[in-house]
């Protein structure tokens, strides 16, 4: 059999660029890919930090693909260390510029996004419709930054093209527009068939059966509607976003394309993420050593400035300061969770309300909390490697990569039965314990209470020098590579081309 040829557009990709959970995947799955024999590649657009990252060549000149939107180039480099190709888009005036892939340095979207995804989308779709050097067979598009892309390329006359993966990281971000995109193209706010066909897609894309969403043009729906396949990225949350709960108002469409949507677990780059060689942290152990993973809690006291206290277990926190996380179900249980003698290590950045609100905290109590805002890969990694316990107390999460990390590094996890937390931490009930599966700490509802029982009851465990290691062991011995998980997509990729 040929080789099976990907490309996998995305709008980050570790360690070019990343913000969250995509861009580690972006990065780990197409090597996962790579090592099962497919000819896996990238495409992303050159914000600063690629270009800066990558040694690139030109591959195409002047690609001109919108009216009033600048002519692009299409480079081509290949990923540091992974050794494998990536195409990048370079046009200075959509991405060369200071802050994020999304927002500007102060959180505010980039009043342009939806250009500079549609212009994602469509080289991508370019790629899908053969219109490049590599022709792959399987399109694979991520979120709604590249959600147009299969619906340019469903409307392609190419006569041949590849088959069409959309995968859903996370539902809440869908990438609507209204008529001000208009603008974005240099018209005069006009009405949004004139949009769809400025974007060279036909009018009747613009319909409940297309793109359409209460009026606007919705990326993500587009991504869903025209693909010929949908994942995401856990099975609990494949069931959960065809609810009303986590649908966003996509929930019919999703349902009614359930037989053609399958979750596929994330799996974890076990080589950035294994405490016997990680270089961001002090000192490496392995499940054998595990007093060595002590003395990284030691120094990591030492160097936020919090209390020596060999009895007090360390609770870390890695993550985005969003809603989704649950950061409002942990802030009023603060004062409780100290109470109990537990010290809490949080990083994150994001709203800024919540910042101020740990930010306080942490100045009421420097040795008992340490809130650090801001992103920092070295310090994420100190944080999982020191802590005794990782809280998650998400509303919803798709996948959920930072617990998966920490049961690799013997840090327990406290999590929210959602999504793909659901999937990936086992419960310590007495049945799971007995026959060796459990590896954390679930709780069910919504509820700052039940999230401090939680707490309490791996307090408990914490101090039963018979269990706790038990419970570290499990989560430590588990394969939470890519392995698996890339088989599954090289069966799918397989089934959806000789469907074709
Ligand atoms: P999401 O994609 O929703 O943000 P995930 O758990 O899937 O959540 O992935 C988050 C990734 O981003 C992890 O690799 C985590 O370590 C990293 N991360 C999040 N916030 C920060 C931060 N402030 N500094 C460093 N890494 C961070």
């Amino acid at each position: 059999m040929s080789t099976l040829r990907v490309l996998f557009a995305t709008s980050e990709a570790y360690p070019l660029a990343k913000t969250g959970g995509l861009g580690d995947v972006s990065y780990a799955l197409p090597t996962a890919l790579r090592q099962l024999g497919v000819d896996a590649r990238l495409l992303l657009p050159g914000y600063p930090s690629v270009m800066q990252q990558l040694l690139l060549i030109e591959v195409h000149e002047n690609l001109t693909l919108f009216p009033s939107v600048e002519p692009v180039r299409l480079l081509a480099g290949f990923m540091p260390g992974g050794a494998y190709p990536v195409y990048v888009i370079d046009g200075p005036k959509l991405y060369a510029r200071e802050g994020g892939p999304y927002q500007d340095a102060a959180g505010n979207e980039w009043p342009d996004n939806a250009v500079r995804f549609a212009v994602l989308s469509k080289i991508a779709a370019m790629f899908g419709s053969h219109q490049f050097l590599f022709k792959p067979d399987i399109l694979h598009c991520n979120d709604w930054q590249t959600g147009l892309a299969p619906a340019f390329l469903a409307y392609s006359q190419a006569r041949q093209r590849a088959m069409s993966v959309m995968s859903v990281h996370n539902m809440a971000y869908q990438g609507v527009f209204g008529p001000e995109l208009a603008e974005l193209f240099g018209q005069s706010r006009t009405d949004m068939i004139r949009v769809v066909k400025l974007l060279g897609l036909p009018e009747s894309s613009f319909s409940m059966n297309g793109l359409e969403y209460h009026g606007k043009m919705s990326f993500l729906k587009a991504g869903l509607h025209y693909s010929d396949w949908i994942t995401t990225v856990s099975p609990t949350y494949a069931k959960d976003i065809q609810t009303e709960a986590f649908g966003y108002g996509l929930q019919g469409l999703l349902a009614t394309r359930s037989h053609q949507l399958s979750g596929i677990l994330n799996g974890i780059d076990i080589d950035a993420w294994n405490p016997v060689t990680d270089r961001y942290i002090v000192k490496n152990y392995s499940i054998d050593m595990l007093a060595d993973k002590d003395e990284n809690k030691r120094i990591l006291r030492g160097k936020l400035g919090l209390e020596q206290a060999p009895n007090k277990p360390l609770l870390g926190m890695i993550t985005r300061l969003t809603y989704q996380k649950g950061i409002d179900l942990l802030v009023p249980v603060i004062p409780d969770i100290i109470h109990e003698g537990v010290q809490l290590v949080l990083l994150g950045s994001g709203d800024k309300e919540l910042e101020n609100r740990l930010k306080q905290y942490a100045r009421l109590l420097p040795s008992q909390i340490s809130v650090t805002l801001g992103y920092d890969e070295q310090l994420s990694h100190q944080i999982i490697a020191a802590s005794d316990m990782f809280l998650m107390p998400s509303l919803f999460e798709p996948c959920g990569l930072t617990q998966m990390y920490s049961m690799r590094y013997g840090t327990i996890p406290l999590v929210r039965r959602t999504g793909g937390l659901a999937d990936t931490v086992i419960d310590a009930t007495l049945a799971n314990i007995q026959n060796h599966s459990a590896t954390g700490f679930v709780f069910e509802e919504e509820d700052s209470q039940q999230l401090l029982s939680c707490i309490q009851r791996a307090l408990k465990a914490f101090h039963r020098k018979d269990l706790w290691p038990a419970l570290q062991s499990n989560g430590m011995t588990h394969d939470f590579s890519w392995h698996h998980s890339a088989n599954e997509y090289v069966a799918l990729y397989q089934r959806l081309l000789i469907k074709n």
